[in-house]
């Protein structure tokens, strides 16, 4: 008889996992309450990139002096612009669902809950069924934090899922939280000509990331006119008058005609039954061990839910390394997933993205690295694209050369970051990269210069 494998959520981890347990033979069937294809395409990657390339294009024909034409204003228009973003969100949405249906996944619209360690009771608007289960994987998501200080109204106090586009376009706005969907609303918000102020807790945007790197991007923010609050964490948003206010700890006030709460995320478990299954929660996120196993063994968590690294990528090869292990793949061949060696992206301008191992990683433990970095105004194709801001970084190991990590801040760094990234997966070693005929002109010569 076939593992009957019930999947709640069909967000990236949910579907990666329903493919490809069904591919392996497993009968698979996904609840979800909202679209296939998860908060991932309903609000956050992809609503928000398609904003993002929109502003991008905008932003792109105020820096055309330079590259022989004329420049050009360019407005918005928010209706085709809702219908761009709509229109993308459906196409993906229909290209999972068929890719389900072809692997003869069973879909359920409705609203999953654990009665136990086997049983999944399913409410939809019109029945209630109770699902028998070998399998389980917890694949329900996360949504933004709303701290208690403030109460988003969808119109002028918006949460990220509130921005696609606003119900009224920002002619100012104040985002609070200065990591990467911070930094990342800052630029959408900015290259659509609204007046951005950024709070930011710490002293440098990204407290997270390499100090070069966040540099880049401070210097951008700065020339495009964004306001950078140092050092202030806000405490109170309200709405007065016409404006909205936010009050900071340091007494200081910004006054804008919106704002922006990006301050993370808390679990989608809550309701979920995971108390009488008997599963383990960490604040709310469900413990898992390397196999993205709970603490009851059939019982698995993939994606923001499993509270390791928040990305789609990180969900969907999570959801993929739980089909392996519950179809019995991972005792005959099955690589670990490693989230230290996860590739990310930061889609500012410029771009940034890294991988493996950080500079401030590496001094922090005392470890010895060898690094080298090449600016893109080094390429003739920075040149050639009037773009010659950022760099690459790449750290190795002094001794074998083998590519431990690497950062790349400037045009289309998240997707040059393959190039390392394959190198760090696959222990491939400096000269690998040198050694490699690339194109001539091409941002990626940084690269092979950077591996020298
Ligand atoms: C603004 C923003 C931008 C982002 N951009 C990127 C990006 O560019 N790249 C990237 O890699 N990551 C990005 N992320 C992170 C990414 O969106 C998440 O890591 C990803 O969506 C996680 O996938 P998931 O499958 O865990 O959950 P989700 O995509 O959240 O899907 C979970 C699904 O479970 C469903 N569900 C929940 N509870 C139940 C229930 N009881 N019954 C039935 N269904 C249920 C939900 O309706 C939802 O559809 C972004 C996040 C944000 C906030």
């Amino acid at each position: 008889m076939a593992t009957k494998f019930v999947i709640i959520g069909g967000g990236p981890a949910g579907n990666a996992a329903a493919t490809h347990a069904a591919r392996l033979g497993a009968e698979v069937t996904i609840v979800e309450r909202d679209v296939i294809g998860g908060a991932a395409h309903l609000w956050d990657c992809i609503p928000s990139k398609t904003m993002i390339a929109t502003g991008g294009a905008m932003s792109f024909t105020r820096r055309i002096g330079g590259m022989g034409l004329e420049k050009q204003d360019v407005e918005v228009d928010i209706e085709a612009l809702t219908e761009r973003i709509d229109d993308i969100k459906g196409r993906l949405g229909r290209n999972t669902t068929r890719l389900l249906e072809s692997q003869n996944v069973r879909m359920i619209a409705g609203s999953a809950r654990l009665l136990d360690a086997h049983r999944i009771e399913v409410t939809t608007p019109t029945s209630v069924e109770v699902l028998q289960a070998d399998a389980i994987l917890v694949a329900t998501g996360s949504r933004p934090r709303i701290p208690d200080w403030c109460h988003p109204d969808g119109e002028r106090i918006l949460t990220t899922r509130d921005c696609y586009p606003p119900k009224e376009f920002p002619t100012s706005i104040t985002v609070v939280g200065s990591g990467v969907t911070g930094v990342e609303f800052v630029h959408m918000f900015s290259s659509f000509g609204a007046a951005v102020t950024l709070v930011v807790s710490r002293q440098q945007v990204l407290p997270n990331k390499d100090p070069e790197v966040a540099a880049v991007l401070e210097d951008d923010f700065l020339q495009r006119g964004v306001r950078l609050l140092k050092g202030a964490r806000a405490t109170s948003i309200e709405r007065i008058g016409g404006e909205v206010v936010v009050s900071c700890d340091d007494g200081r006030i910004v006054r804008s005609s919106h704002a922006v709460l990006a301050i993370g995320s808390v679990a989608n478990t809550d309701g979920l039954g995971l108390e009488a299954a008997g599963v383990d929660v960490d604040g709310g996120y469900v413990t898992i061990n390397r196999h993205c196993q709970s603490n009851i063994s059939h019982i698995y968590a993939a994606g923001d839910v499993s509270g390791k690294l928040p990305l789609s990528s990180v969900a969907s090869m999570q959801g993929r390394k739980v089909a392996e292990h519950v179809m019995g793949l991972s005792k005959v061949s099955h690589r670990h997933l490693d989230y230290d060696k996860a590739a990310s992206a930061i889609f500012t301008e410029p771009e940034i993205a890294d991988v493996g191992l950080a500079e401030t990683e590496a001094f922090a433990e005392g470890r010895k690295i060898r690094v080298t970095k090449v600016p893109f105004s080094a390429t003739a194709k920075a040149l050639i694209n009037n773009d010659s801001r950022g760099f690459v970084k790449i750290v190795s190991d002094p001794a074998t050369g083998v590519v431990l990590g690497g950062s790349i801040v400037g045009r289309h760094a998240a997707e040059l970051i393959s190039v390392i990234a394959l190198a760090v997966t696959a222990h491939l070693k400096v000269s690998d990269i040198v050694e490699s005929l690339l194109v001539h002109p091409a941002l990626s010569e940084a690269l092979a210069e950077a591996a020298e």
